[in-house]
């Protein structure tokens, strides 16, 4: 661990001494690469301590990342060694406590009271749930549209959910001039300690085997960003040799990134009309798109986009092997169907897939299975 790492701006260079946001030309910043040596320990935030750029406050863990990583019988189908990341046994369901963790240790340490973000979905309950156990005060904002159901899984841990009208797509910039102002410290979907607290996947990963390519579910873009810059660590320190090939995986009806991506351009444009089922991966203008492309750019990785019924295929597929995972978390699974068909992705591969989150937050268009109806006094019948 650096005392006072920097954060450079990965698309114009512009280095900060002082934990900023965002970039003065409105793009990510992302902290210098960490080096050292992996340690025994029990955790993950232990065993890679060197690498974090705050120190985790482990007695308010609550127990995020090292999660299993399931050998699946998919890849049989498919020819190749597939391997399923269960991020959906994270203590709020998805990876995205992995980030707030460590974001919560910083906001904590720096003296923060209050802390906030912008998210209907899984980062509004992750960042609910840690402010909670850090004892700091909570503002989610969310927008007008967003079901009470799925609000009552974030409001539960008693941080103030506040439902914003108006354009959701500047909310995201509004929040953190207005939290600069105010003094609550906003953990969007790619804050530059969140998307440290991500490489923990990398790293994870690596200790059991090392892939051929890694799938990952990408909206914001944080997440993708993370685990590259975990691998890339890994490799500056000659801990791997090769970086696997990264494939940010985006639903059809909201592909951004692909989009940009296929027609060789550098910045990406807003998708408009965004529809799909895969609503946690459906940022029509994600923070870090253009980011994520400069890394596809870089290192000839690939951005695969994939459609709600084959996102439904693949979701029911996990499920039959026990694995419900919600649309957005299955489409690394449709992606591969696709890359092994195309012969993109050779027989034989190691590839791991990032389950992102739990189905659980995402039962109302699941379809189920088969019921039987059974009277007590017929039940030996019903049992054959
Ligand atoms: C947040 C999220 C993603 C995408 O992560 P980004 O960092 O926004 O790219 C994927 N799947 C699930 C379930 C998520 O909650
Ligand atoms: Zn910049």
């Amino acid at each position: 661990m650096k005392t006072k790492p920097k954060l450079i701006c990965p698309i114009c260079g512009a280095e900060y001494n002082e934990p900023v946001q965002r970039c003065s030309c409105g793009e990510p910043v992302e902290f210098e690469l960490f080096e050292g040596e992996p340690y025994i320990g029990k955790t993950v935030w232990e065993r890679f301590w060197d690498f974090w750029p705050v120190e985790p406050a482990l007695e308010l863990s609550l127990g995020e990342g090292d999660t299993p990583l399931v050998k699946s019988r998919i890849g049989k189908e498919l020819g190749v060694k597939l391997y399923l990341k269960n991020e959906t046994v994270n203590p709020t369901w998805s990876f995205k406590d992995r980030g707030t963790f460590l974001t919560m240790s910083y906001a904590l340490k720096a003296g923060y009271k209050a802390v906030g973000t912008v998210s209907t979905g899984n980062m509004a309950a992750s960042v609910s749930a840690y402010a909670s156990r850090f004892g700091l005060d909570a503002k989610i904002l969310v927008s007008e549209n967003a079901s009470d159901e799925k609000l009552r899984a974030v409001s539960v841990y008693g941080g103030d959910v506040i439902r914003v009208r108006g354009d959701y797509g500047r909310l995201y910039f509004e929040s953190l001039k207005l939290g600069e102002r105010l003094g609550v410290y906003f953990i969007n979907s790619d804050n530059p300690f969140r998307v440290e607290g991500y490489k923990g996947i990398a790293f994870e990963i690596a200790e059991e085997l090392i892939p051929d390519y890694v799938l990952i579910p990408t909206s914001s873009g944080g997440l993708f960003r993370g685990i590259a810059k975990g691998f890339i660590e890994l490799k500056e320190i000659g801990l791997i040799e090769e970086l696997p090939t990264l494939i940010a995986v985006q639903a059809e009806g909201c592909s951004p990134i692909c989009r940009a991506f296929k027609e060789g351009r550098e910045k990406i444009e807003r998708f408009e009309n965004p529809k799909t089922i895969a609503k946690a991966i459906a940022n029509p203008y994600p923070p870090s798109g253009n980011a994520v492309l400069k890394l596809l750019r870089e290192f000839g990785w690939l951005c695969v986009s994939v459609s709600d019924e084959e996102i439904i295929e693949a979701q029911r597929k996990l499920a039959s092997e026990g694995l419900f995972v919600q649309p957005a978390s299955a489409t690394g699974v449709a992606a591969l169907e696709k890359l092994t068909e195309s012969g993109v992705i050779s027989e034989g591969s190691n590839v791991v897939s990032i389950l992102t989150g739990s189905g659980l937050k995402t039962l109302s268009h699941v379809e189920g299975g088969k019921i039987v109806e059974c009277p007590l006094e017929g039940l030996e019948n019903c049992l054959r």
